[in-house]
């Protein structure tokens, strides 16, 4: 008999979320613990044990029945060599994670980056559904990036495929956190539309004292504030020249929008298609739907499981 299930895990800078998901993307069992990375890498090993086999005996499972075991992991990463180059957040450098997991559980591992499994999670399970390929794009503190082609993450040649947010698109732009001028996120993150509001006046209806936030800019141009309106358009217009890049060249069917900007909901994506539309080409916009991230924070998880079970079937 055929192996039941796959460990999906999603690993951030706080939790650890891990689910038994079965082949239709049902979530058998499912976790989530604090990462404690400061307990180091092999610590998180015995750790992830630990709870598989509490999530096996919830389910009433065997470990026979897992196929394999997919980590997205908030890290660049070397996937060929399962080696986590550098984990920021983690403080983990030059982690050979994939052997550490596989002796630690005795099951085959696969990883990915955290960006590109929220990008095969919604494209297995969410808003992207169906598509054949999607380009998601994250809005947050930073803009991120990952690319499904043909159901599959495209990871590139060092697994940096998907950076998005560090496209240069106004050369003489601000300074980014990459040493690079005018990369998207420093034109259309939650960071960039703070900036500019606090730099056209703008002040937080919630009161004087309140710092402005990436939602008050929504508010307040909703509510009619023209310098509201200004800076959240010209946030809009870079993020469809950012998209409209990547879209002219991978010529998407989808494009998931997720992170915090898009819970403004039509504010953000009504603009975004019209923008879009002016700036891609057209029978590239004419092929491609803009789409609300559906799947939340279980985004990863899920992508991780599809990559286990991706991993499994490659390997039978
Ligand atoms: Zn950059």
């Amino acid at each position: 008999m055929s192996r039941a299930i796959v460990l999906g895990v999603d690993v951030g800078g706080t939790n650890v979320k891990a689910a038994l998901v079965a082949k239709d993307g049902r979530v058998v069992a499912s976790v989530s613990y604090s990462t404690e990375a400061e307990a180091g890498p092999e610590a998180f090993a015995k750790t992830l044990h630990h709870r598989l086999e509490n999530l096996l005996k919830e389910a009433g499972l065997h470990k026979a029945d897992v196929a394999s075991v997919g980590i997205g992991l908030p890290a660049f990463l070397d996937v060929p060599k399962g080696i986590i180059e550098q984990a920021v957040n983690l403080h983990w450098t030059d982690v050979p994670i994939v052997d550490l997991v596989t002796a630690e559980l005795d099951l085959p591992v696969m990883i990915d980056n955290d960006a590109n499994l929220a990008a095969l999670g919604e494209v297995w399970k969410g808003a992207g559904k169906n598509a054949k390929s999607a380009l998601c794009v994250t809005l947050g503190t930073g803009v991120g990036g990952g690319i499904v082609l043909d159901g599959r993450v495209y990871r590139g040649v060092t697994t940096m495929a998907g950076e998005i947010g560090h496209i240069s698109i106004k050369p003489d732009g601000e300074l980014c956190n990459c040493g690079h001028y005018g990369c998207l996120e420093t034109l259309a993150s939650a960071t960039a539309l703070v900036r500019d509001g606090v730099r056209a006046g703008l002040q937080s209806p919630r009161g004087h004292d309140e710092p402005l936030s990436a939602e008050d800019v929504f508010q307040l141009a909703e509510s009619g504030d023209q310098a509201a309106q200004t800076v959240l358009s010209t946030m809009i217009h870079w993020l469809a020249v950012g998209l409209s890049t990547v879209a002219n060249t991978l010529n998407p069917d989808t494009i998931v929008v997720s992170g915090g900007l898009v819970n403004a909901g039509d504010a953000l994506l009504g603009p975004l298609r019209v923008e879009f539309s002016r700036a891609a080409l057209h029978r590239v916009a004419n092929g491609c739907r803009i789409v609300a991230a559906e799947l939340g924070s279980s985004a990863g998880m899920l992508g991780a499981a599809r990559l286990a079970w991706q991993f499994a079937d490659s390997e039978a």
